[in-house]
């Protein structure tokens, strides 16, 4: 059987149910503002993988770029030549080592890749001779994320591979912290001696990157030894940049903006009876005589069939509690003591509506995960919105 590739889907230019992510721009740059006061002498290398959290991985780069980070990073080939494809020049890391059959669209399409193995440097060395260019790459060290990365034995011969690589240069080195979220972690001490003593391996083969970093934006806000004392000067972002602190004792004094509002509308009103039963398996009967709303907005969306129960969302600027099971395109909401609710109201499912607010971080709470994992769980099938 020969595999090949279904065509992608494309959705409709023009939005026609009412759900959708708005992203604020202003939010976007604010963020941008604070945290480079946060990372003060640093230079920034902003996230933007997994569509950029959620929020439209074009739109985002092309902000950023605009603001002046240094960098932008994405986990796949195929995210960075999306931002190639979309006129994105600012220089591209690929942080996710998964490269097999894209070493040539690295080379064709700029992209730095991070590298750990000896594979890594002789197929991009290739490549680079093959189109005649020099390739920039990140050496990675492993310093006890136990993820990707050269481990620090490993580390002086790899280095040693990468001299013998004549269109290769090492750009930047570079780890990542496994704990930076857990105040005075252990692991984190540990892993910063090993990322030293890598540093120190790359000093005595006499290589000079011009870039080193291993914060993210819970080493970047909460770990001062991320940033001063240490030979490093680019920091990696992701979270902080779209609003979100990576645990609540992080940036307390940053005024960081979530950037997304996620947004929907009503599709059906109507008054249920006490004892009618409302959605798959009628887990939610109405104790009394009910409105009920329908939305189109369901687990295919990213509107996790565990918040059932649980979650609320934001109607007229009040709650109101999500009724029997979320379905795969549509869930019910009880707006029985919400006065004047009519078809056409804009609901909010995560942001802010009057005096209320949903956050991701309650989201999270309610599906049992995390908020990174809400916001990138938005699904491909909601348009993405900007001024
Ligand atoms: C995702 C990622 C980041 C950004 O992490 P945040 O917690 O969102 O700041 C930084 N570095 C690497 C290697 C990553 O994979």
């Amino acid at each position: 059987m020969v595999i090949r590739e279904l065509p992608r889907r494309r959705a409709l230019d023009v939005p026609i149910r009412p759900t959708r992510a708005e992203i604020n721009i202003d939010a976007l740059r604010h963020n941008l503002s604070e945290v480079k006061r946060a990372a003060g002498p640093l230079q920034i290398l902003a996230v933007v993988k997994a569509n950029a959290y959620g929020h439209g991985a074009v739109h985002v780069a092309r902000v950023l770029q605009e603001a002046g980070v240094s960098f932008l990073g994405v986990a796949l080939i195929e995210e960075g030549v999306e931002l190639r494809n979309a006129g994105i020049t600012a220089p591209i890391v690929v942080m996710g080592g998964s490269y097999r059959s894209g070493y040539g669209l690295l080379v064709s399409h700029r992209l730095t890749p991070m590298v750990f193995q000896d594979e890594h440097l002789r197929e991009l060395n290739a490549e680079a001779v093959r189109q005649k260019q020099k390739v920039a790459v990140h050496v990675k060290l492993d310093s006890g994320m136990g993820r990707i990365g050269a481990s620090i034995d490993e580390l002086p011969r790899l280095l040693l591979s990468l001299q013998g690589c004549a269109h290769l240069e090492m750009e930047g080195f570079c780890s990542q912290l496994a704990s930076a979220d857990v105040q005075n972690s252990q692991q984190t001490r540990d892993q910063l001696a090993v990322f030293r003593r890598g540093l120190q391996c790359v000093d005595t083969a006499g290589l000079k990157p011009k870039w080193r970093h291993l914060a993210n934006s819970a080493a970047l806000l909460g770990l001062p030894e991320a940033k001063v004392g240490w030979d490093v000067n680019l920091a990696r972002p992701g979270l902080a940049l779209y609003g979100l602190r990576t645990a609540e004792w992080l940036g307390e004094e940053l005024l960081l903006q979530p950037a997304l509002t996620w947004k929907t509308g009503v599709t059906h009103l109507k008054t249920v009876q006490a004892g009618q039963k409302v959605s798959y398996g009628g887990t939610w009967e109405a104790k009394r005589q009910s409105v009920i709303a329908t939305l189109p907005v369901g687990y295919a969306d990213g509107y996790h069939r565990s918040y059932a129960g649980k979650g609320y969302v934001l109607i007229r600027g009040v709650r109101a509690p999500v009724v029997g099971r979320i379905t795969m395109d549509m869930c019910m909401i009880d707006v029985t003591d919400i006065p004047h609710v009519a078809m056409g109201d804009d609901v909010v499912l995560l942001g802010t509506q009057g005096k209320e607010r949903i956050s991701a971080e309650l989201m999270a709470e309610w599906a049992g995960t995390i908020h990174y994992e809400v916001l990138c769980g938005i699904g491909a099938r909601v348009p993405r919105l900007a001024e």
